[in-house]
């Protein structure tokens, strides 16, 4: 399989940081073809501008949209959003790894999904959820948070983590096209011993072994 590891953390020693690297050994020791962003060591700016194109449509009024529709068919991206588009339409598998910060993405992951999903490029024209440009590529979300397990269950007051991730497999991955994969989650990821931490990285590494005869899961919809 050809995967595509997408990783975030301001601190190159996190748990993040090790589940990110521990993916892309295993892996790549799996026989996989593995591509990478780790979008901190990138310096990868998550704000929208102009700066993500070379073309210009509107010069007067900046709709991002438009431009996106106009730098697919000229082949107007700026190189950075262009490498990024292409490790995505390359992969069979795309991970994520990152800490859940406000339940969610960080901002660096988010405005990464915010200028390189791109309009015409990863959506648009009616390609969407099971018409989507992504469709047949699997993606997995791999977090961790600062709260535990307990705290992450229908009717705890956290609220349960399927409906907190409901906007990212829902309202990105599968808006274009992607299947789902359950998510990887380190619960309370800085309350527990190195030695837990070591064992949730074993569990994952033998689950990666495995992720090619896994098969995707119901996000639910309502
Ligand atoms: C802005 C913000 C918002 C947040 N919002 C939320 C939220 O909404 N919900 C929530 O639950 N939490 C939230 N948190 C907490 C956050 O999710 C956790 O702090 C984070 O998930 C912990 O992961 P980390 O990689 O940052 O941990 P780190 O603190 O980087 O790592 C934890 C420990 O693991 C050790 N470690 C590193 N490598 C290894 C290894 N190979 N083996 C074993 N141990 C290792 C490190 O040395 C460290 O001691 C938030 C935090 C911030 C800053």
């Amino acid at each position: 399989m050809k995967v595509f590891v997408l990783y975030w953390h301001p601190e190159p020693q996190s748990f993040n940081s090790a589940m990110f690297r521990t993916a892309c050994e295993t892996l790549a020791g799996a026989g996989h073809e593995v591509k990478t962003s780790d979008l901190h060591e990138m310096h990868f700016d998550p704000v929208s501008s102009r700066k993500s194109f070379t073309t210009v449509k509107d010069p007067n009024y900046f709709k991002q949209q438009i431009e996106e529709m106009h730098a697919t068919e000229m082949n107007g991206f700026s190189a950075e959003i262009e490498s990024e588009i292409e490790k995505i339409e390359w992969c069979d598998l795309m991970i994520w790894q990152f800490p859940l910060w406000w339940f969610g993405l960080p901002a660096a992951f988010k405005g990464w999904v915010d200028r390189v999903f791109t309009m015409g490029r990863i959506y648009g024209g009616n390609r969407i959820y099971e018409t989507g440009v992504c469709r047949g590529k699997r993606a997995l979300l791999s977090l961790t948070t600062g709260g535990p397990e307990k705290v992450y269950r229908k009717g705890a007051f956290n609220g349960d983590i399927a409906g907190i991730l409901r906007p990212i497999h829902r309202g990105i991955l599968q808006f274009v096209g992607f299947d789902v994969m359950a998510p990887q989650i380190v619960y309370g990821a800085d309350r527990m011993t190195d030695e837990q931490r070591k064992q949730h990285m074993a569990i994952y590494t033998v689950r990666l072994e495995g992720i090619a005869r896994e098969s995707p899961i119901d996000v639910g919809i309502y």
